[in-house]
């Protein structure tokens, strides 16, 4: 079956057309401004890559343009839109009703658009994307795959937060996490290239990207994970403070005269390692400017990897013990010095760096010696694959 995942965000969306039996990449692509002027980005397989500057008013046109270049003649893939069996959704917030991926029936969609509160910024622009292409592929089921579904199932110890019951209950004030499909990936893959299963293995899997988390997967299930009730929680990311003591909050509103709605975007956009750096939030540009001496840059990264050490450290504890580390996403597959100076906190679990091994970018490998206790290894995620799988397992 062909499956057309769809990752849908306010002014952008990104489209795989996966071939689910031999689960290969047909094309792929992105549409970015949406609203604005627009631009789709458009590759076949084996093709070259094409840009057209065509205006994109909104998600319709944006599906209706991404339709029409994967059926072209010259450019296209597919003979007609009657080749797609299916659509995958990527959706940021399923909330506790979705703890697994599910057919958007009218119905589910009514309950995701209820989860909206949850994820302002996200959720609506998903519902945006399931009804365009609604509108112009009727009845090819489409399926929904949530970000916080895989961690579901982690205990009440894990995802209630020290506050008043009450706000759990009345408003749903608790940790949901995120990133749940590339973790659920990750650690499947993990216990595939190591021939385990995964029932027998403890994993810590870190996303390092420019959003970052990470989870403890004991037996095949999401235990704890770093993100919170938003994805603001946890590690430093790119621009992301991770945590913080709450109090700072109000303490900068009065100081810089902020509403907490602008402190708020200060921690979301202007923190993590860009915020300390003042340089970029990208890695390569921060290694850049440490190795050129500039001291901010160099403490960004040692803030950004030492807390992932000690996240990793909470999880061996909370797992009472750790099988394997994986590392994944843009700065977990290619940032060599990152993973070798996490590491470098670990040997107290028995984990130790096989450094040629680690001199890797992009693909699977075990980075650790062959006598470490702890595997280390390097697995991409594939989460436009795993939506692909998922969806088709509930349309069959
Ligand atoms: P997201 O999906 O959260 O936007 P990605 O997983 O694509 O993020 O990761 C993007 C980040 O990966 C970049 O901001 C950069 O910091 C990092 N990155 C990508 N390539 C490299 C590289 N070769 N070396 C170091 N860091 C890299």
């Amino acid at each position: 079956m062909k499956v057309l995942v769809i990752n849908c965000g306010s002014s952008s969306l990104k489209f795989q057309l996966i071939d689910s039996e031999t689960e290969q990449v047909l094309a792929k692509g992105l549409c970015e401004r949406i609203g604005i002027d627009g631009r789709l980005t458009y590759s076949p397989a084996g093709g070259s890559k094409h840009v057209f500057e065509d205006p994109l008013p909104n998600h319709t046109v944006a599906v209706s343009s991404v339709l029409s270049k994967l059926t072209d003649p010259e450019i296209g893939v597919i003979g007609s839109l009657a080749e797609i069996g299916a659509v995958g959704h990527r959706i940021v917030h399923g909330g506790e009703k979705f703890a697994k991926s599910t057919l958007l029936t009218e119905e589910a969609i009514k309950e995701i658009e209820a989860c909206s509160e949850l994820a302002p910024l996200h959720n609506p622009a998903n519902i945006i994307g399931i009804r365009a292409c609604q509108e112009l592929m009727p009845g090819v089921p489409m399926v929904g795959v949530f970000d916080t579904a895989f961690h579901q199932t982690m205990p009440p110890k894990a995802f209630l937060y020290s506050l008043p019951y009450e706000y759990y209950t009345k408003y749903g004030v608790r940790r949901y996490g995120f990133h749940g499909t590339s973790h659920s990936y990750v650690s499947k893959r993990a216990a595939e290239i190591l021939g385990k299963d995964i029932k027998d293995l403890k994993i810590i899997v870190c996303h390092l990207g420019n959003g970052a988390s990470i989870c403890a997967v004991d037996g095949g299930k999401s235990v704890d994970t770093s993100m919170g009730f938003t994805p603001l929680e946890g590690l430093t990311m790119g621009t992301r403070s991770g945590g913080l003591d709450p109090a700072i909050i109000e303490y900068i509103a009065s100081k810089e005269n902020m509403s907490l709605a602008e402190v708020l975007n200060v921690l979301n956009k202007k923190s993590g390692v860009q915020g300390i750096s003042g340089v970029s939030s990208d890695f390569r540009d921060l290694e850049a400017a440490a190795k050129e001496g500039n001291e901010r840059a160099k403490d960004a990264l040692d803030v950004f990897t030492y807390r992932v050490a000690k996240f990793v450290g909470y999880y061996a504890a909370a797992m009472n013990g750790v099988d394997v580390i994986c590392f994944t996403a843009g700065i977990g597959e290619n940032d060599i010095a990152v993973r070798a100076e996490i590491l470098s906190y670990l040997g107290f679990l028995g984990c130790k760096l096989d450094p040629e091994a680690n001199n890797v970018r992009g693909e699977e490998r075990i980075i650790s010696t062959p006598d470490s206790k702890v595997i280390a290894m390097v697995v991409p995620t594939n989460e436009e694959l795993a939506i692909a799988r998922e969806t088709v397992a509930i349309v069959g």
